[in-house]
């Protein structure tokens, strides 16, 4: 009889597109015919549906108590074959510990013994999709020499570099997605971009933390670049990010701000039609190694050994040395020693640099 197994990763978008090379192998160690569930924040499951990443999904809003609670007994009524936990919090494990299934694998820490079977390391040396995919280790040999071979390489695969290329076996891309034409979605998206004559960039200049953004006069400029190089600028984003988005898109001619106007799953369809994306260390940079776009990403407050590289092959980084770096691990709200020096370093020549390269 076919199983239901379980993901569990209730973190913002970046984290969970993370998760997709976890997916992916948790479907290969699984019989064909059973069933991959998501449990994910409210809004974001319906790109992993589309793309065929998952069949089913439990979405919760986290601040909202009382929705917890349904989404919780909604859980709690089936039963699950493997349960796989990407999130590490108390409240998660809770969960967790309250549901039915027949393995249940999460992170090793001193107090979880209670919610897992398995709790396996986290390879804090590694980058996120590295990480996650030691969950699924002890669930496919296949997966477990591969671990075990990286780990005997001494490859930690932490920077970004056209020299060395991303494990296959852990790759995030999407790139063999097919899309369905008569989709809502893939026809908007197509309408939308039969107005560009040119090919297309797309710049994601957003995030949540306002010190991870890189300034709005260097996206400006660099766009002014591409503008000259005979390419049309492309602004994705959420609707919270337009005032930004149509700043810089002001400065821009031509270019088309489509912030709040596209879901994740359209962000993805706009994105692997474009040549280059240029992003902040945000959701939209893993959308776009998602997407198997060449993708620059550009560091701030965060730094690469935190784990959260785009994860492509074809991705560089711009950054700029300065000692008070990282200052945590999220970026914040506002600069602690006032300066946003680790942004405002950085010029519109720097990252049009690393851009060139992933041009050729
Ligand atoms: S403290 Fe340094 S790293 Fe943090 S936001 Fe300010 S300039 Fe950037």
């Amino acid at each position: 009889m076919a199983e239901t197994n379980l993901l569990i990763q209730t973190a913002f978008v970046g984290d969970l597109l993370l998760t997709i090379p976890l997916m992916r192998w948790m479907r290969r160690s699984a019989p064909p015919a059973d069933r991959l569930a998501l449990f994910c924040r409210k809004g974001l499951g319906n790109f992993f549906l589309h793309t065929g990443m998952v069949d089913q999904l439990f979405e919760v809003d986290k601040t909202n108590s009382s929705d917890w609670r349904k989404v919780k007994k909604e859980l709690q009524d089936h039963h699950f074959q493997t349960l796989v936990s990407a999130h590490q919090s108390f409240r998660t494990a809770t969960i967790v510990a309250s549901l039915n299934a027949h393995l249940k694998i999460g992170y090793q820490n001193p107090w979880s013994f209670w919610a897992y079977d398995v709790r396996e390391k986290r390879p804090m040396h590694l980058p996120e999709a590295l990480r996650l995919l030691a969950l699924a280790r002890k669930l496919n040999s296949e997966l477990e020499g591969h671990m075990r071979d990286l780990e005997s390489s001494g490859k930690d695969h932490q920077i970004p570099s056209l020299d060395q290329p991303i494990p296959p076996w852990s790759s995030l891309s999407l790139s063999d997605f097919v899309e369905d034409p008569s989709t809502l979605s893939v026809q908007k998206v197509l309408q939308i971009l039969s107005k560009i004559r040119t090919p297309f960039v797309c710049f994601a200049p957003g995030s949540v933390w306002e010190t991870k953004c890189w300034t709005t006069e260097g996206y400006a400029q660099l766009g002014q670049s591409f503008h000259e190089m005979g390419y049309t600028v492309v602004l994705l984003g959420s609707e919270q990010e337009r005032v930004k988005t149509q700043a810089i898109a002001a400065k821009i001619p031509e270019s088309l701000d489509l912030s709040g106007q596209t879901n994740l799953f359209e962000s993805f369809l706009v994105l692997r039609r474009g040549s280059l994306a240029i992003c902040n260390d945000n959701g939209g940079m893993h959308l776009a190694c998602a997407a198997n776009t060449p993708t620059v990403g550009i560091f701030g407050p965060t730094v690469l050994k935190l784990g959260y590289r785009p994860w492509s092959s074809r991705s560089l980084i711009v950054e700029k040395d300065h000692s008070c770096r990282p200052c945590g691990k999220h970026g914040s709200a506002k600069c602690p020693i006032g300066t946003h020096v680790c942004m405002t370093s950085i010029q519109a020549r720097d990252v049009l640099e690393v851009c060139r390269k992933l041009l050729v």
